[in-house]
Formats: structure tokens, sequence, C-alpha cells
């Protein structure tokens, strides 16, 4: 380890694992740090390969009218990313350079377009299920893998504002849905078991917004609607969720009118993978050097 490296950031980014930009939340992947997220991308699939999940792979952008029925910006006004671009004519053009030369602001220039930052892998899968009819008899379950954005700048290299989320989805009835998070808390617990990390399994709330924020994060919390796989990599006093296992009820079923084969409102939940904060997690318990790892994690993740 380097001596002149006081944080696990400073580490990361002295080994070329991560490449400053600038801003905090915000790196490049060095080619080894990407063969790990492979590596952890292949034993997630192996490990949910009976589920027979359809894959399917959306941009990290989401239609803007869909994220905003989605209910997100209720919820988490303060995480959410919009784009923007000029709309302007040559003259706004002229007042945007003049205004870049002079160094003052310049985006008044610019509008919203249609498209907004995806938060979590599973937004735009939902609309998407919603169009297709009712759903069969065993439900349906889903493959995911977004780069999603969330204004959360930090320095701790585990909270990134630019971060890639695996997931599976499932939609069905309510005895399908809880099922299946039941079996993924085990399953979960048994694959970061494989990659030699300590970690615990705890019930957890999603950072609602305002004063209305924390009575719905009380009865998240209360109902066992979320629960985290929790790993200690910048400190052992607050462990890193690196997994996450939350059941929706029929939030996303009412919100898009997804239907169950005997017509009722669907229920949902997921597991979330965060590949960035499990490289990571790796890096700091085995070290920054792959080739010193223990033989059973380089199998596991074909290294
Ligand atoms: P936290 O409580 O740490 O903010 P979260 O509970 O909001 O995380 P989820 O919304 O459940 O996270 O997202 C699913 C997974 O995505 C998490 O288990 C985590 O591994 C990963 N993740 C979430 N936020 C970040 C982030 N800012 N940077 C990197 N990974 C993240
Ligand atoms: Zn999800």
């Amino acid at each position: 380890m380097c001596e002149a490296c006081p944080t696990l950031l400073d580490k990361l980014l002295h080994k070329g694992l991560l490449v400053e930009t600038g801003i905090d939340g915000l790196y490049g992947r060095s080619g080894l740090f990407e063969q790990v997220i492979d590596g952890f991308d292949r034993l997630i699939s192996r490990t949910g390969a009976d589920q027979k999940a359809e894959v399917l792979r959306f941009p990290p952008g989401m239609n803007r009218v869909l994220f905003e029925k989605s209910g997100y910006l209720k919820s988490f006004p303060q995480l959410a990313g919009t784009v923007h671009s000029f709309g302007g004519n040559d003259k706004d053009h002229a007042v945007l350079l003049d205004r870049l030369a002079e160094g003052q602001p310049w985006w008044d220039k610019q509008e919203m377009t249609d498209i907004v930052l995806t938060p979590a892998a599973c937004y735009p899968l939902y609309p998407t299920a919603a169009k297709r009819g009712p759903l069969p008899e065993d439900g349906l379950i889903f493959d995911l893998n977004s780069y999603c954005f969330r204004h959360e700048p930090s320095k701790e290299p585990t909270r990134q504002q630019m971060f890639r989320m695996r997931e599976y989805v499932r939609i069905g009835t309510p005895d399908q849905v809880v099922a299946f998070r039941k079996n993924w808390l085990e399953r979960g617990q048994a694959l970061i078991a494989k990659l030699g990390l300590p970690f615990n399994v705890d019930v957890a709330n999603d950072p609602f917004f305002g004063r209305a924020g924390r009575v719905m994060a009380s009865s998240q919390r209360d109902l066992g609607l979320k629960f985290e796989l929790l790993v200690p990599v910048n400190s052992e006093e607050n462990p890193t969720a690196c997994l996450s296992f939350n059941y929706h009820q029929d939030h996303f079923g009412s919100t898009w009118n997804i239907r169950t084969a005997a017509g009722e409102t669907a229920h949902t939940a997921c597991v979330g993978f965060g590949m960035e904060r499990v490289a990571i997690a790796l890096f700091r318990h085995h070290g920054l050097d792959v080739d010193k790892w223990p033989a059973e994690v380089r199998d596991a993740l074909s290294l």
C-alpha cells in the first residue's frame, strides 16, 4: 500500500485503478478494474442462470415524461440529473460564447431535453413491461445493467455520481415476488461469501427527501421492504451497501398499471448489485494487487 496515500480513494487513484476527472464521484476506470467488474458480472449471471431472466439493456438516459410519471422527483429530487441542450439561434449562440469567454453563467441559453439520466437500472423497465399487457401466469423476470446517475458527490470512492447497477427484477403476484426476494437474500450472501468479503445483512431505507421523506423512510423500515448486504469498505462503523433487496409492493404495478394474469395489480421486487462498490470492496480487502488475491476469489471472478 502507498504510504503517502491516506485514504482508500487516494490509493485507488495512485494505483491507476480509478482515474481522476476533477469531480468527486466521477472517475475513469482502468482495464484491470474493468476485468474485476466483468468477472463479477459473469459470476452474477452464473448465480442467476436458472431463472432464465429476459436480458434487457437500456442506455443511461430515460424518457423524461416516463421519469416524471415514475414518482422519482417526489421521493428523491436531490439525486436526479437532467439533460439540457442548446436550442437557440445565432444571436443566442453569440451570447453563449461571450458568456463563456467572460467566465459567466451560460446555461440559461440551454433548454431541458426529453431525456433524463437513469437513476436506477430498473426505472426504464416498468413502463416497458406495462406495455406488454397482463403478465403470464408465472410473472416476468428481467436481467438489467445500466450506468446510473445520482447527484451525491463524495470523497468515498464507493459513493459515485455515475456508477453501474446490475439488477434482477421480478414482476408478478405478491407470493412470486416475495419468494424471489427471499431467495436472493440467500443467494446474495453466498455470492459475497465466495468472494471472501466480510458482510452483514440489515434492514435499510432509501434516502427519501424532506420531512415527508422521514415518514416514508421509517415506514419502509418498519415493513421490512428494503434489505442491504453491507461490507465494511471505508470504515467498520459505516459499512457500505453493496447489494440491495427491495420489495416495492404494488408501487410500480399501480403507477404503470401492470396487471397479473388474474387481473390484480402486480407487485415488484428487485435485487441490485453495485458493480463499482463490490470491485472496490475486493481491492480494499484483498489488496491492490490482483495477482495476490486468494485463488478461490480469482477463480470465482475468472481472473
Ligand atoms: P446508499 O444507501 O448507500 O445510498 P442505496 O440503498 O440508495 O445506497 P439502491 O438505490 O438500493 O442504493 O441501489 C442499488 C445498489 O446500487 C446499491 O446496493 C449499491 O450497491 C449501488 N449504489 C447505490 N448508490 C451508489 C453510488 N452513489 N455509487 C456507487 N454505487 C451505488
Ligand atoms: Zn430496482
